[in-house]
């Protein structure tokens, strides 16, 4: 139901309101204002007061109803970050922070964009830096595992030209027990609020790796494993920071229950509903285990 009137808002226009996001509505057949309301997040009164309606039993069909405090955007063809912005009365900025928008000159029709930026904005922990001394029968690999961080941050943080050469007796900045990269050498781009079918938004970011890349888990937290028909071989972490990780198409599970940072959960593949395409895990952010939010910031920070 509610997805149906997302979709209905694909026709949506934009009117000045009190400089609040706000969007119109065109009443259809069988619409009442509190389904309505309740659709587009907002209440029976708000729409009442914009719309200076005397009588709230009585709408009609074909009115069109500004809706006060619409929090999301479909993609038009033809628009712009721009012209999206002075349709829906907020910025450029706001809506490239809002949607983890780095190139604004990338702009698919059909994705759905917040509005304003979300409550639950997610942060993630990117660690701290302590110094380590290398002793004798170190390997970079050994001390990148005992501090929870990856092979690669300690070999860009040191500048180290050889990952098999390092000197007894150096010492390495660590960034350790930060928020790690769950598939390392994966690739993505920003595919959040991407359409998919039935009128459903993508709510996470796709990272493309070959069948059987390791996942690890980006935080300490409690595993869950899931199987089902879309998610196929899924992951619901609930990770020590407060969050909800969810990783889906998984060709194989690695390990369950409690996990350290770095740990090796599972295997990308394209099971569930993704069987035959390119293999990738979809993976999700619930910031404080509730709200979706965009994870490409984060990724791109963690798997640069
Ligand atoms: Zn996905």
């Amino acid at each position: 139901m509610k997805r149906n009137f997302r979709r209905i808002a694909a026709c949506i226009t934009a009117f000045l309101m009190l400089g609040a996001a706000s969007s119109s509505y065109a009443v259809k057949n069988g619409d009442t204002l509190s389904a309505i309301a309740n659709e587009f997040d907002t209440s029976v009164t708000a729409i009442v007061e914009a719309n200076g309606i005397s009588n709230p039993n009585r709408i009609y069909v074909g009115q069109e109803l500004v809706i006060p405090g619409a929090d999301s955007y479909i993609v038009q063809p033809g628009d712009t970050l721009e012209k999206v912005a002075t349709k829906t009365w907020t910025t450029v900025a706001v809506l490239a922070e809002a949607n983890g928008i780095t190139n604004p000159d990338l702009l698919y029709v059909g994705t759905q964009l917040q509005l304003a930026i979300p409550a639950h904005t997610f942060e993630a922990d990117t660690g701290s830096a302590t110094t380590y001394v290398v002793q004798a029968g170190d390997t970079v690999g050994g001390i990148a595992a005992r501090h929870k961080t990856t092979v690669s941050s300690v070999v860009e943080l040191n500048r180290i030209a050889n990952p098999n050469l390092i000197r007894i007796g150096s010492t390495l900045v660590i960034n350790g027990a930060g928020w790690l990269c769950p598939v390392e050498g994966g690739t993505f781009f920003n595919d959040w609020g991407f359409p998919r079918s039935g009128g459903r938004f993508h709510e996470g970011n796709d990272i493309f790796a070959p069948h059987g890349t390791p996942i690890v888990a980006p935080v300490s937290g409690t595993l869950l494993q899931v199987v089902g028909d879309i998610g196929g071989y899924q992951f619901n972490l609930e990770g020590d920071d407060g969050n909800l990780y969810i990783g889906s198409h998984m060709d194989r599970f690695a390990t369950d229950g409690y996990v350290q940072t770095g740990d090796v959960i599972g295997y990308v593949g394209d099971s569930g509903n993704a069987k035959g395409s390119r293999p990738h895990l979809h993976f999700e952010i619930h910031a404080d285990g509730e709200n979706p939010v965009n994870p490409y910031p984060t990724l791109a920070e963690a798997c640069g």
